[in-house]
């Protein structure tokens, strides 16, 4: 399975991602847990994002691009992932279209986490006091909804066009988002199978 998830800060696409890939077997590789991986570790890519993500802004394509690249491939030869994260824009979305296609791997499926907005920013107030993530303050999590609806939702279009797009009502309790998620993919595989 090879799995994009797309879904605004604070719709719990990292948890949802993480039980996905448990379920289905596959890896779950995350651009924004290996950034602030990079930032801790004061590496030179650290010190190139740490402003941007503090921010809330995006950090550069290249960037991105290169750091996920060995772990994809390597995954993809290890019967795939759960990309959680990436891509952010269309633009990083066509960069890796073009990529997979070398490959031989191109995506087949991506989950849109649908998350009203009220509770989105009651998520990431909660997760700024409990996990003292820099970018969960009130300021920048209104900024980081706006980049979210600016560069990111276009890719739900963009994904119902190409790909097959599940979408799921994440809005509701944890375990019914995994279940709903779990249900709507296994019949999206079976559709693209048969
Ligand atoms: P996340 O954990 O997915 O919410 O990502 C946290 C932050 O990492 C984002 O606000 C961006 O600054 C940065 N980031 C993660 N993934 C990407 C990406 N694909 N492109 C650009 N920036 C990203």
């Amino acid at each position: 399975m090879r799995l994009l998830m797309i879904g605004p800060p604070g719709s719990g696409k990292g948890t949802q991602a993480e039980r996905i890939a448990a379920h289905f077997g596959v890896e779950h590789i995350s651009s924004g847990d290996l950034l602030r991986q990079h930032v801790a570790g004061g590496t030179s890519i650290g010190r190139a994002v740490e402003e941007r993500m503090n921010r809330g802004d995006l950090v550069p394509d290249g960037i991105v691009m290169d750091m996920l690249r060995r772990p994809v491939e390597a995954a993809t030869r290890r019967g795939g992932y759960v990309l959680d994260g990436f891509p952010r824009t269309v633009e990083q979305a066509e960069a890796a279209y073009l990529v997979a296609r070398e490959l031989g791997a191109a995506v087949r499926i991506a989950l849109y986490l649908e998350v009203s907005d009220r509770e989105l920013v009651r998520r990431m107030r909660a997760r700024g006091r409990m996990a003292g993530r820099a970018d969960d303050s009130d300021e920048v999590i209104n900024h980081r909804l706006e980049v979210f609806t600016e560069r990111t939702a276009p890719l739900i279009d963009y994904y119902a066009r190409r790909e097959c797009l599940v979408r799921v009502d994440g809005d509701r309790p944890v375990d019914e988002v995994t279940a709903a998620a779990i249900a709507g993919l296994r019949e999206a595989r079976s559709q693209l199978d048969g």
